[in-house]
């Protein structure tokens, strides 16, 4: 076990912070007249949801092998990198540590918060340099450290994990938002081990439901009332709520479309590298793929003006566009203007 005092790490205002506290939400009546929150008595949706999520944690919990205490639910799981680093980080004191290309939202709402953003560049396999992660972690010692893994854009999982875990002073965040497609374990089964470790993850990928704006963080107990503490009271609404509750009951929709994904993924991924104008297709364990074109800038335009839209990673990236998986249709119809360019 790594020694850990969440008191050090948490900003000290937060600390002191009694959080909200929906007394309906925590309190049980058979058939209550509610006239405590300013609700209108008409309509589908007058109601605020449950501000404490209980139902779809009962079913987290079980879904992950959690206890329902160890998770948070996030409006996407945006909101709760947005709450991380709200917890732990002192404005304009405080940095973050992340990927280099990454996942930008990290270093967004670092800077929303008046956090510096500290990156490690990684190397042309795109792997993280550990000797840059101690060094710069012992001279500049951040906060939190944003691993994302399947990694966004790059589609490559971080290799041990545990070796950043050890190694760093502060929380450690593992982004999970692409896991299902990779076959790989999660790493929440290491929060047994760690408890300065947050894990997050999304409804938004594999289970179809970007719309619904759901994501989970899990974590200690600590760390989880943390967060709790400074979400907005009703952060997610009972649409949402009750879809991704249904959703959980029908895992079996979800496998199958994880299942059809993967297969896409493996057909469109041979079907790239045999396209002329395609120079690499970066090995993924993610939805997409990070390609490179000999002339990406003419290949970008030509998709937009076939109303294909991909993301443009160059000049960052040089040469890039990330491209994920449509269905076979959609699939196809990319690879034909592709081959129609000499
Ligand atoms: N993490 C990563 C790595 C992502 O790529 C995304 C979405 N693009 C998110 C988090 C945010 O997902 P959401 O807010 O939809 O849960």
């Amino acid at each position: 076990m790594k020694a850990f005092n969440i008191e050090n790490l948490v900003r000290k205002n937060i600390l002191e912070l009694q959080p909200y506290v929906s007394f309906r939400d925590v309190s049980k009546f058979e058939n209550p007249v509610f006239l405590d929150a300013n609700e209108s008595p008409f309509g589908e949706l007058n109601r605020y949801p449950d501000s404490t999520q209980k139902k779809l944690k009962e079913k987290l919990s079980v879904l992950k092998n959690i206890s329902s205490d160890q998770i948070a639910v996030g409006n996407g799981s945006d909101e709760l990198i947005d709450l991380i680093i709200k917890v732990f980080c002192e404005p304009k004191k405080d940095s973050i540590l992340m990927m280099n290309p990454s996942f930008a939202m990290y270093g967004f709402y670092a800077s929303v918060n008046d956090n510096q953003v500290l990156q490690l560049k990684l190397n042309e396999n795109f792997e993280i340099s550990k000797d840059d992660f101690l060094n710069i972690s012992e001279e500049q010692n951040p906060k939190v450290f944003f691993l994302c893994s399947p990694n966004n854009p790059t589609g490559n999982l971080v290799e041990d994990i545990e070796f950043y875990i050890q190694n760093f002073k502060g929380i450690v965040v593992v982004d999970e938002a692409y896991i299902e497609f990779s076959g790989k374990q999660s790493s929440i089964s290491l929060l047994e081990k760690y408890s300065d470790l947050i894990v997050l993850q999304t409804f938004s990928k594999a289970w179809g439901m970007a719309g619904a704006r759901v994501g989970a963080a899990y974590s200690s107990k600590e760390i989880i009332a943390l967060i709790n503490t400074v979400k907005a009271p009703y952060n997610v609404n009972s649409l949402s709520l009750n879809k991704i509750i249904e959703l959980i009951d029908q895992k079996d929709i979800i496998e199958e479309n994880i299942k059809n994904t993967l297969k896409e993924i493996s057909w469109l991924s041979n079907e790239l590298q045999r396209v002329k104008c395609v120079q690499k297709v970066y090995p993924s364990d993610a939805n997409f793929f990070l390609t490179e074109f000999k002339d990406v800038e003419k290949i970008y335009e030509l998709l937009l003006a076939n109303e294909i839209l991909t993301s443009k990673r160059s000049p960052k990236i040089p040469g890039c566009l990330r491209i994920n998986v449509g269905n076979r249709e959609e699939n196809i119809q990319l690879i034909e203007l592709l081959k129609s360019i000499e």
